[in-house]
């Protein structure tokens, strides 16, 4: 007799471990480690999926007690063995149930029957549908609350969810949908207008360029490697414009011709078309996309052609990493900097380290690019674990721009109340009497989340944790300041604490705001705007970008999107309107974006023939995340900021493991908050802060509690995270409260 380790398909922390089925004879050929299957499961005998994680000829329980497997789904797919323990990494490395990381690594054929396909996207921006939801969740609107937090927790936002697979997975009928599209919350787009995911591409192929000295010594050395059958992770940095692309490409090349293939992960398709382009441009129908508007189906369908060689080279989201390729010789990570490469569903795992792993595991090398490397990679170049490359010059010979500070304080005292500064209106004046472009940025949408004084730039923060404290409404007035990390609370003051004007408060400003203004001050220039609300919905980067690339406006009025990858040779002014605005985010992390996003500003200007100038404004001009970036000096900034990491025990110097208690019962949640809390007075070398009430405190109907424990030993951490498992599993009813953990760094 044969026996299989079956996981079941629900992802209950209590449920997560194999049960054992016996596999009836006629089953036999068919039930391989990774196969979907059908299993009696419980006292009911309920039908239930699961997956086979492990063969074995002998039973763990009396053989007339155990259950046979019913039947082995033919159209699933089956895991490759090397992704199952990819899956089982996964799990133990960020504590999610198995059942988690399996769906993560694997995607799974899901039938649909439909004559035409059909998404629903959102037709408004991400916060204004959280606050849709949440308004929702109090009248206990559960239907439309399915559906819209599966929206707001797609890979993609924008990218919306198959409509039905949707209705199939949140239990929701048309006529929901259609409610909530009456209320002008989605809309509904049928297939035809997203098939093809880079739209219009050109498939004429193009001459590549001569490799300049400093790419062919990049791509020689890591060729050489490869070629030599060592594994390696590599990281490339260099400024934007530097021929990062290109190295990726003639690498690809090279590890087709050893007859592998590649994956190359991009942060996301709609933003990155271009790249996206140029590798149809070189591989042609070797080439598959999978991106987050295909519905379940079309991706499984995408994967199995990987898996029968159809194609060599796979483009994607952080998904794409699951690729079930025979012979996997490269993983590419571009803009390796970006968010997100942290999935935020369970598993919540970072693609940068999932991607190492299945590197190691194949023998497959990885290679990450980006102008401004994350910290955690920059700090395992240091250590030797990454292999570092710089590319310092920008391959067409153009030179990086100039960029000025302007002290938004001055302008204050000058009584110019205004958002732009004398030095941005008239170079906005002069670059449009000359008929060349400017990009105006807003490096955060709307509500800016903290307290900062207008005259002296003092930024409320936390004494314990150096974050900006975030300002709490109580009917629509701000009462009170609180630390998203420790809990700890002030009061709202009145006055600024550092030079006593009156002039302190929020400061809110959103991008159609600054739409208006620039009506206002520049009547005669043509405005464009691209922001989440002006992007969703059919090709909305595409359309937008297209116009401006093509000269229908003189000004780009924007969020992060319209820094991402364009190439815009007619832009020579990028206009940062307010950089304090992520450089005082609620998160240890705010510096960091902040430089990242000050750097892929400036890399927009002057990418053509005509020099570029860049305008930083702020109010904290000595600020060295804003120095820094002014000078383009990233390990200036590295160092700083590593400092600053030190002194808090941040990642990557340490790691945080984050706990969360969630129950419908507020005194719950708060009660097991305060035990787990209780459980951590036991360990030395870790620092405990919360329980604090999370971000979104209230969640689908539930309340949440975090605790974040930090320590520098990753092993001692997933010891303790065990360990609560355990004490939570003892000291827990059924379903009153339940238990997430996540690690950061
Ligand atoms: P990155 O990915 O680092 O931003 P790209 O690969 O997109 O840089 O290159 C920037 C620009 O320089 C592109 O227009 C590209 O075609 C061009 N380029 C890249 N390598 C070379 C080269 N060796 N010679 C001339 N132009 C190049
Ligand atoms: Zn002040
Ligand atoms: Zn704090």
């Amino acid at each position: 007799m044969v026996f299989a380790d079956v996981i079941v398909d629900i992802s209950v922390k209590s449920l997560d471990r194999p049960f054992q089925y016996s596999v009836p004879e006629m089953l036999m050929e068919d039930a391989v480690i990774g196969a979907q299957v059908t299993i009696p499961f419980g006292k009911a005998n309920r039908l239930m999926k699961g997956f086979i994680i492990g063969l074995s000829g002998t039973a763990k329980y009396e053989v007339s007690k155990t259950k046979s497997i019913v039947s082995v789904e033919k159209q699933g797919v089956v895991m490759e063995s090397h992704l199952l323990s990819l899956a089982y990494w996964i799990k133990e490395r960020y504590g999610s149930t198995m059942n988690d990381a399996i769906k993560a690594v694997m995607p799974v054929k899901r039938e649909i029957k439909e004559k035409v396909k059909r998404r629903i996207l959102p037709a408004v921006s991400y916060e204004e549908m959280t606050v849709a939801n949440e308004a929702f969740q109090k009248k206990h609107n559960e239907a439309r609350v399915r559906l819209l937090t599966g929206l707001l927790e797609a890979e993609d936002y924008s990218g919306g969810l198959d409509y039905g697979e949707a209705l199939a997975t949140y239990h929701v009928t048309a006529a929901v949908v259609n409610g909530l599209i009456q209320k002008g919350l989605i809309l509904l787009e049928s297939e035809r207008l997203y098939r093809d995911p880079v739209g219009d591409r050109e498939t004429k192929r193009m001459t590549p360029p001569r490799l300049n000295a400093e790419q062919r010594s990049v791509v020689e050395s890591i060729t050489g490697r490869i070629q030599s059958g060592e594994r390696g992770n590599y990281y490339i940095h260099g400024v934007t414009g530097s021929g990062k692309t290109e190295v990726y490409i003639r690498l690809i090349e090279n590890v087709l011709g050893f007859g592998k293939q590649a994956i190359v992960l991009i942060p996301e398709i709609a933003l990155t078309f271009q790249t996206v382009n140029r590798f149809y441009e070189r591989f042609g129908n070797q080439v598959s996309v999978v991106h987050s508007r295909l519905s379940a189906g079309e991706r499984y369908d995408q994967f199995e052609r990987a898996k029968q060689g159809e194609i060599s080279i796979m483009i994607g989201p952080r998904s794409a990493l699951f690729t079930p390729f025979m012979n996997l010789g490269l993983i590419i990570i571009d803009e390796e900097h970006e968010n997100s490469y942290q999935s935020e569903n369970p598993p919540k795992y970072h693609a940068r380290e999932v991607a190492i792993q299945r590197g190691e595991m194949l023998g497959a090398s990885v290679v990450m690019g980006s102008a401004t490397p994350s910290l955690e990679a920059y700090y395992r170049c240091e250590q030797g674990e990454i292999t570092y490359f710089s590319m310092p010059n920008r391959a067409t010979g153009a030179s990086l721009p100039k960029v000025e500070i302007v002290d938004l304080r001055e302008e204050f005292a000058k009584k110019n109340y205004s958002i732009f500064s004398e030095a941005l209106q008239q170079a906005i004046d002069s670059r449009l009497a000359r008929q060349e472009q400017v990009m105006l940025f807003l490096n955060r949408r709307g509500y800016a989340g903290f307290v900062s004084c207008r005259k002296c730039g003092e930024v409320i923060m936390c004494d314990q944790c150096s974050v900006s404290m975030k300002p709490h409404e109580v009917r629509g007035r701000v009462a009170r300041l609180k630390c998203h990390y420790c809990g700890a609370e002030k009061q709202m003051p009145t006055v600024c604490p550092a030079c006593g004007s009156k002039y302190i408060g929020t400061f809110g400003l959103g991008t159609q705001q600054v739409e208006e203004l620039v009506h206002k001050r520049f009547p005669k220039a043509r405005v464009l705007r691209m922001d989440a609300d002006t992007t969703t919905g059919k090709e909305g980067h595409t359309r937008i970008l297209k116009a401006f690339a093509e000269g229908e406006a003189d000004i780009l009025v924007g969020t992060q999107m319209i820094v991402k990858g364009h190439d815009y040779p007619n832009v020579t002014l990028v206009g940062v309107l307010a950089a304090d605005l992520s450089l005082n985010a609620n998160d240890y992390r705010g510096a960091e974006r902040t430089f990242a996003l000050l750097t892929q500003a400036a890399g927009r200007a002057g990418r053509g023939e005509k020099a570029g100038a860049v305008i930083f404004q702020t109010y904290q001009p000595e600020h060295f995340c804003i120095q820094t970036a002014a000078k383009a000096d990233y390990t200036g900034f590295y160092r700083k900021e590593i400092q600053n990491r030190q002194i808090l025990q941040y990642p990557p110097i340490s790691h945080i493991l984050e706990v969360m208690l969630s129950s419908e019962k507020e005194a719950t949640a708060m009660d097991m908050a305060k035990k787990i809390s209780a459980q951590l007075d036991a360990y030395d070398e870790i620092t405990v802060l919360g329980p604090v009430e999370a971000p979104i405190y209230r969640l689908r109907g539930e309340f949440r509690q975090i605790i974040y424990i930090k320590g520098s030993d990753i092993q001692m951490l997933c010891g303790i995270r065990s360990q609560l498992e355990d004490y939570y599993q003892k000291n827990t009813q059924k379903k009153l409260c339940s238990i997430f953990f996540s690690l950061d760094g």
